[in-house]
């Protein structure tokens, strides 16, 4: 398995972000990123899929899109897409009808932003995910950068601060949102966790200042999607992104921000009697099966079954646990940054059956 770094979850001007699939591109390359999934609101712009260079770098761009109903009072529901390959807005006011439609076309759908707070210094109003009851969606968003943000700003003041500062905004996926995944997780769906930007390129002005806010460069710093593929990329779009998004379906992929420090190698599997699993993969549990997390470098590393924290182990670079039981198991790891304990990765499960 190959590990790649990808950014999901940005706008460019083809909705309400404020650069190009161009400039997101130069942006992905000077960061280092392996691919990045644009997707605009309700708009699935075609023909800008491709590899992009600068000098003997380059970096995948895919397209997707997010889609809610812009009809519905207030705005709620946010769903991305990947690989349907067509627009899929005008189904965006029955969010049920378009997880089939996105299914039935071959696509992913990730529940974007599950808890969204209102920001009401900023005149944002929460736009959370509220129709739980759906079900055949791919994932959801365990953690979104600007959700987050969201919920730091009670004032202006606030806002200027991290406009200067966002280093310090990132601490973790909104807790609500942890407990409603592993919730699904328990119900017996298999719900993969993604990590998305929600990039904009914000302009903001407050008096004489006025500047970007949040470049794409500073998100794609941040909270990526770490993906396993079987081989490297190979340069052949289709079988690239081909890859990319089998890997994503099946869960093969964890969250990291990696603005602290890279999340690159780190590796969360499990070794049974008779086959081994990574994530997104199920095994059985008879006869016991030994879990390891692997670090890139030490850090709190947790291990939760169905939910609960059952063994936490501090500045460790590698962690071993044997199970026994069934359950849905996956890792958290946490490290101090900038005065305080955040999350730095967070596993997607592998399932002992
Ligand atoms: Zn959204
Ligand atoms: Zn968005």
């Amino acid at each position: 398995m190959h590990e790649i770094v990808v950014n999901l979850h940005m706008h460019t001007c083809y909705s309400d972000g404020n650069g190009t699939h161009k400039d997101i591109a130069q942006a992905a390359i000077k960061t280092g990123l392996d691919a990045v999934i644009v997707t605009d609101h309700n708009v699935l712009v075609q023909g800008l899929e491709g590899y992009y260079r600068v000098g003997p770098n380059r970096v995948l761009l895919l397209v997707g899109q997010e889609i809610h109903d812009q009809d519905r009072v207030p705005q709620k529901n946010h769903l991305l897409v990947f690989n349907a390959n067509r627009d899929l807005a005008t189904l965006a006011d029955d969010p049920q009808a378009l997880i089939n439609g996105v299914a039935e076309a071959g696509g992913l759908s990730f529940i974007a932003h599950p808890r969204d707070p209102e920001a009401p210094a900023f005149g944002e109003t929460d736009i959370s995910w509220e129709a739980w009851d759906v079900h055949g969606f791919t994932g959801i968003e365990l953690w979104n950068g600007l959700s987050e943000l969201k919920t730091v700003v009670p004032t202006k003041l606030h806002g200027a601060f991290y406009a200067y500062f966002p280093q310090f905004i990132g601490h973790s996926p909104i807790l609500e949102t942890l407990t409603r995944w592993d919730e699904l997780l328990i119900g017996g769906g298999r719900v993969v966790a993604i990590g998305g930007s929600d990039a904009h390129a914000m302009h903001m002005s407050m008096g004489p200042l006025h500047r970007i806010i949040f470049p794409y460069q500073f998100h794609f710093r941040t909270v990526n999607t770490h993906v396993f593929i079987p081989q490297p990329l190979t340069g052949d779009v289709p079988s690239d992104k081909k890859m990319i998004y089998d890997a994503l379906a099946a869960g093969k992929c964890f969250v990291g921000y990696d603005l602290p420090a890279s999340t690159r190698g780190f590796r969360f599997t499990a070794r049974g009697r008779e086959q081994t699993a990574i994530m997104g993969e199920e095994i059985p549990a008879k006869g016991g099966v030994t879990l390891q997390a692997h670090l890139p470098k030490p850090a709190e590393i947790r291990m939760i079954k169905d939910g609960k924290t059952i063994g936490k182990w501090k500045e460790s670079y590698a962690y071993t646990h044997i199970a026994t039981e069934p359950g849905v198991y996956r890792v958290e790891v946490w490290r101090n940054y900038l005065g305080r304990k955040r999350g730095w990765i967070f596993s997607n499960p592998i399932y002992l059956r």
